[in-house]
């Protein structure tokens, strides 16, 4: 509980954007990654995918 990130569905699976060059990628503490996006909008939105989803 140490910090809280934009999208923090579950303390097991807390996602982040990064960027990588011109892309950027969502990430989770699980080790999950998301697609190479061009908006960071769209990486955040995968993001919120991976944490709210049932496949988490
Ligand atoms: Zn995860």
């Amino acid at each position: 509980m140490a910090q809280q990130d934009e999208t923090n569905s579950s303390p097991e699976h807390r996602t982040t954007t990064v960027e990588q060059g011109r892309f950027c990628v969502a990430r989770c503490t699980c080790g999950w990654r998301g697609p190479a996006r061009r908006a960071r909008s769209m990486a955040r939105t995968d993001a919120e995918g991976h944490g709210d989803g049932p496949l988490a």
